[in-house]
């Protein structure tokens, strides 16, 4: 058989390599790129989850750290007053009720602290309630797209090797000189290794062709190939 001939089945295989290489793009980038950035944005919302438990953690500790402050210091009271019946003279005893006062003051900035301490935990808990229903919403919305996304490859994968059966059947009848060319060609430039070009330009890369050249496709003697993006040359209307 001719090279024209050849070329034709080339062209044939071509129409099922293009198709199996975006297929291929989708099913090993494209997919696989989509369920990371899924995972990553429910790994962030789960941290972020976790950043509003550990909000309610550290305002507990504050809790109980002002909470014992606070029993201290109402210790401190108690000592003072029962101080008040061992004094002797009134200046001792205005001295004792002065700093009563001031024990006393300090307790209820405690008290205030308190209460501050604990509506901040009351509304961390609610955030954190919130938050949670959220985040379960947010996992069932991920789980649902994860599996939609795991389908997709396997139908992906189906319909490769279904390609690949197909475009099986036309290398075998093809030229083991051009064959390992095309191969090499299809591997390496995007899934386009033969180009039509018309009358002056290469079909793939657009870059011109010289009267020459066209001549030289036109004899289908030797593959000729574009001299910029180095693709297999041939004009549509010989082949068809
Ligand atoms: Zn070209």
């Amino acid at each position: 058989m001719g090279l024209k001939d050849e070329l034709r089945k080339l062209v044939e295989l071509q129409y099922f390599d293009t198709e199996i290489y975006s297929l291929k793009e989708k099913k090993n980038i494209e997919k696989p790129q989509e369920l990371e950035d899924l995972k990553n944005a429910f790994e962030k919302r789960k941290q972020q989850f976790s950043s509003f438990q550990e909000k309610v953690k550290q305002s507990q500790l504050k809790r109980k750290e002002l909470e014992l402050d606070l029993s201290s210091k109402e210790g401190n009271v108690r000592k003072a007053q029962g101080d008040l019946y061992q004094l002797k003279t009134n200046k001792e005893y205005q001295v004792k009720l002065r700093e009563i006062e001031s024990l006393k003051a300090d307790v209820s900035l405690l008290e205030e602290d308190v209460i501050n301490v604990l509506d901040k935990i009351e509304e961390e808990e609610n955030r954190v309630n919130e938050e949670k229903e959220k985040l379960a919403g947010a996992e069932n919305d991920f789980r649902e797209k994860e599996r939609k996304i795991k389908e997709e490859l396997k139908s992906l994968e189906i319909e490769i090797k279904g390609l690949e059966d197909k475009r099986k059947i036309i290398t075998d009848t093809i030229d083991r000189n051009i064959f390992p060319v095309y191969e090499r060609l299809i591997a390496i430039r995007s899934g386009v290794a033969i180009a039509a070009a018309d009358t002056e330009h290469c079909g793939a890369c657009h870059i011109k062709i010289t009267a020459q050249q066209i001549n030289e496709i036109k004899m289908y003697k030797d593959l000729v190939m574009c001299e910029n993006c180095v693709r297999i040359l041939y004009i549509k209307e010989d082949i068809l």
